[in-house]
């Protein structure tokens, strides 16, 4: 029997995205499997049902639910959702899997095989199934965008006859994939553009596309190309010495993050307060608490003078681009879960071994085990 693919409308107020765009679903159909839809799932991405050839619409959710083998979804199913997949049924899609145990325990309990875009290993092989990658550009471009929008002042150097203006100063914390984005961007706008990061490795990466990194003296490179949580005195030190250079920022676009920890607090209240006003901080990590303590998710606050904003689910902001990165990503990984259009994963794959979060009743991953049985306990 061929894999039968579903594709929900996203449920999660202001998502836009889609897991499947019309390309991609007349690829996966051309390698033998089938796509079903809810009605309007593109509209948000500006795909209308039309645009998706051959593929049959479902109008009823539990319809779709119950018809599909695998669920592709944009973002996690809520527990209602979960209750309509069967044991037979796999979901592949953002999971969140250190930041809802709930749900995790909902899945395991189901006995449905998830898939969580998280879990993909970070490596050379897997890189074209990388949708935190795909997302975390999306938002590093838009995050200079926003700033730029928020500003009082241009960006660019200008010469006119009314006088010259200097470039914006634009300090961007956090060089990985959201920040390299993010300074690329503002450079491209004409801003002087300042990069840090505790990964010392990113320095190259950051001077590449035009920022000066900052020397602070503070490393925390830890496994598998992400940072590590900073001891207290290392965040004291990188606080003090960060303080002293925003000061003297016109923009600060933050990305730092840590994976499965809280945000860490890079701009305090006092950074804040010492800031000219009319200065502009875009904090992307606004969702897991934010790297600046004024932050207020979805809010753009006043402190002072300085504006502060805390935008949710950036990447959906882009819903054309953001749609079609991920589903590239999502056919990528169902290349290693689908063979001749029939289910038949390779559970040695590295890959797919480490993505997979919840199969036969277990929660896989340990980490994640843990923190659902330790936080239920
Ligand atoms: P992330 O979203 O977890 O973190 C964003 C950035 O914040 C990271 O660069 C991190 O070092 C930084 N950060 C954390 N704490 C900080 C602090 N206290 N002060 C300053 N900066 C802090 O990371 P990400 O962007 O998803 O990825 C991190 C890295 O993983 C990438 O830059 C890359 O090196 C690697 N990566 C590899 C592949 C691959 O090989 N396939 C794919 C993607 C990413």
């Amino acid at each position: 029997m061929a894999v039968k693919l579903g594709v929900p409308k996203e449920t999660a107020a202001g998502e836009c995205r889609v897991a499947l765009v019309p390309a991609v679903a007349a690829q996966l159909m051309a390698k033998g499997l089938e796509v079903r839809m809810q009605p309007g799932a593109g509209a948000g991405a500006f795909f209308a049902d039309g645009d998706y050839h051959d593929v049959r619409m479902v109008e009823e959710p539990a319809d779709l639910y119950r018809e599909a083998d695998v669920l592709l979804r944009v973002q996690p199913p809520t527990p209602e959702e979960i209750d309509l997949l069967g044991p037979e049924t796999a979901v592949l899609g953002f999971l969140d899997p250190l930041g809802d145990p709930e749900r995790v325990a909902r899945l395991r309990d189901r006995g449905v095989t998830a898939f969580a875009m998280e879990l993909v290993p970070r490596i050379a092989r897997a890189q074209a199934m990388d949708a935190l990658s795909s997302q975390a550009s999306i938002a590093g471009y838009k995050a200079a965008l926003l700033a730029a929008d928020l500003a009082p002042r241009f960006f660019p150097m200008l010469t006119t006859a009314a006088g010259t203006v200097r470039p914006a100063k634009v300090l961007v914390l956090g060089a990985g994939v959201a920040g390299l984005q993010a300074i690329a961007t503002a450079h491209r706008l004409g801003a002087s553009v300042f990069a840090y990061d505790v990964r010392p490795e990113t320095r190259e990466q950051a001077a590449s596309l035009g920022a000066t990194f900052l020397n602070l003296d503070v490393s925390g490179s830890a496994e598998g190309g992400y940072a590590r949580e900073l001891t207290a005195e290392e965040k004291r030190r990188e606080q003090e010495l960060l303080g002293e250079q925003i000061a003297g920022m016109d923009v600060v676009i933050t990305t730092a993050a840590v994976p499965g920890r809280p945000a860490p607090v890079l701009v305090r209240e006092a950074e804040v307060t010492a800031m000219r006003p009319g200065s502009v901080i875009v904090d992307l990590a606004a969702e897991t608490g934010g790297n600046c303590e004024c932050t207020v998710l979805d809010e753009t606050v006043r402190h002072e003078g300085v504006m502060i904003h805390g935008p949710r689910n950036v990447p959906g902001r882009l819903p054309v681009h953001a749609s079609e990165m991920y589903a590239r990503n999502l056919a990528n990984f169902l290349d290693l879960l689908v063979e001749d259009g029939h289910w038949g994963p390779d559970w040695e794959d590295e890959v797919v071994a480490k993505t997979v979060l919840t199969r036969n009743g277990e929660i896989v991953p340990d980490a994640v085990r843990e923190r659902v049985e330790g936080g239920a306990s």
